[in-house]
């Protein structure tokens, strides 16, 4: 018996969620994959709206965790956030006694 040389195409399918390292084998785990990376909590806060959460921790209307819950973040994250949201006050403070 001789050898043949032999190719075969294979066509590769999966749904996108523009991250090209993703192949999601369902449209449900795509959608879900962009909800996640498209949540409130991927996007940066303003100053004001540090402020605001600061402001609304203070006040006891929020813990962290749910801040957290609230904004897609971990409590840990909301700590850090806060306390950033903490020194720039306390700066401004600072800038306007001067
Ligand atoms: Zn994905």
């Amino acid at each position: 018996m001789k050898t043949t040389f032999m190719k075969q195409l294979v066509e590769y399918s999966w749904w996108s969620c523009m991250n090209m390292g993703h192949r999601h084998k369902t449209k449900e785990a795509a959608e879900a994959c962009i909800a996640k990376n498209s949540r409130p909590g991927k996007f940066k806060w303003s100053e004001s709206e540090m402020r605001e959460m600061l402001r609304l921790y203070e006040s006891g209307g929020a813990t962290t965790a749910a801040i957290g819950t609230m904004t897609g973040r971990s409590q840990s994250r909301i700590s850090q956030l806060l306390s950033k949201a903490r020194r720039q006050r306390d700066r401004a403070a600072r800038g306007q006694a001067a």
